[in-house]
């Protein structure tokens, strides 16, 4: 650290050069995160200072992040459900098997179900939480195969994961069946929509996914990736408005007495973001924005069809891969761990960009 500070100029035109290093998003084709909608930035610079790890701080703030929550609630067909927001897909999942795992304290070695496309947010978890994964095979379009599913279950499984919007596939597993497998079992079913919960409700011929089915216990979605919030809003949604409660703490010297968060110090910034975003465009809004996102995967689908690059796999949502060798610099794409190429259709990728895209990748193969 400096001994004397320098001038507030000094700083932020370091800070500039620095800022253009980063990828312009101009040829980002491989992320789920995305440019911020206006409404979310100005509402993060409007919250900039709120904790939401200190709620009777802030009680105003902690307000919305109750409406947020019941805002995806409703989109996913049961307002009285309940959850938080956290900062992301990982940490919606890992608190999801937390909540598993105290359901079942009386499991000496407990294992989870989830597909083998699962983010690598289980990994982390498993290795936190002391669980085995129990990975289950896909079928040929990249989706989890119930049966096989169903099978890996025994008296030590905790919880089964279905995945609604694949990270590297833009699958959707069949959470139906799987939700019904659950239910027989008697296993809490967490299903990850972390890209999905903002795509899947808004397609022409929405797939079922979400709490209308009764075997669905909780889900996990991100409004800092298709609800254009700014980073870091996740959320993570239970049926049982009660259950987080089942991982209270004690927080003696804050304003709440107890805690299920698994971040103390939260930030109100980003989670205001994802609600005015929702209530600026409403359903009709992320409708336009979702069916957008779909035409372009299929224009670009097609394009790279054309030049003989054939698709993985029709995705179920607005992630496209290719059997691909290559692509032309400085687009910034993506491989899957079986090595195709992946794109990701986000808000910010515009059809002009996809036609850029189509125009370098058309010479290359020529
Ligand atoms: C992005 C993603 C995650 C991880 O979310 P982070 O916000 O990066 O923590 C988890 N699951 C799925 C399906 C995802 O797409």
């Amino acid at each position: 650290m400096l001994n004397k500070g320098c001038s507030e100029e000094e700083i932020f035109t370091f800070f500039s050069q620095k800022k253009r290093e980063d990828m312009d998003h101009d040829y980002i084709l491989s992320s789920m995160c995305t440019i911020p909608h206006p409404v979310a930035v100005r509402a993060h610079c409007m919250f900039m200072e709120t904790n939401l790890g200190d709620p009777g701080l802030f009680l105003g703030t902690a307000s919305l992040e109750q409406l947020l929550i019941e805002r995806l609630a409703t989109l996913f067909h049961l307002p009285t459900a309940g959850g938080y927001a956290t900062s992301g897909g990982t940490e919606s999942n890992i608190q999801a098997l937390r909540l598993a795992k105290v359901s079942k304290q009386e499991v000496v070695y407990p294992n989870i179900v989830v597909p083998e496309s699962a983010h690598f947010s289980f990994r982390k978890a498993c290795d936190l939480l002391s669980l085995e994964m129990r990975p289950v095979p896909l079928d040929r379009n990249f989706r989890m195969d119930a049966e096989k599913a169903a099978e890996q279950i025994d008296k030590n499984t905790i919880c089964l994961v279905g995945i609604a919007g694949t990270t590297e596939y833009g699958m959707v597993d069949p959470i139906a069946d799987l939700a019904k497998i659950a239910d027989a079992q008697d296993v809490l079913f967490h299903v990850d929509a972390a890209f999905g919960g903002m795509v899947i409700p808004f397609l022409n011929n929405p797939i079922p996914f979400d709490f209308a089915l009764p075997g669905v216990s909780t889900i996990a979605v991100d409004p800092h990736k298709m609800g254009m919030s700014t980073i870091p809003a996740g959320c993570l949604i239970t049926r049982d408005p009660d259950l987080l409660h089942s991982l209270n703490i004690d927080t003696p010297y804050l304003s709440v007495k107890q805690e299920y968060t698994l971040a103390g110090t939260r930030p109100g910034a980003p989670v205001v973001g994802a609600l005015a975003v929702l209530d600026y465009l409403g359903k009709e809004g992320m409708r336009a924005v979702v069916s957008g996102c779909m035409k372009n995967t299929d224009r670009l689908i097609a394009g790279m069809e054309l030049f003989g690059i054939p698709r993985a796999v029709t995705p179920d949502v607005n992630v496209a891969t290719f059997t691909c060798r290559g692509i032309p610099e400085p687009w910034k794409v993506s491989w899957t761990r079986q090595g195709h190429l992946r794109i990701v259709c986000m808000p910010h990728v515009h059809l002009d960009r996809i036609e850029a895209f189509l125009k370098d990748t058309g010479e290359m193969y020529a």
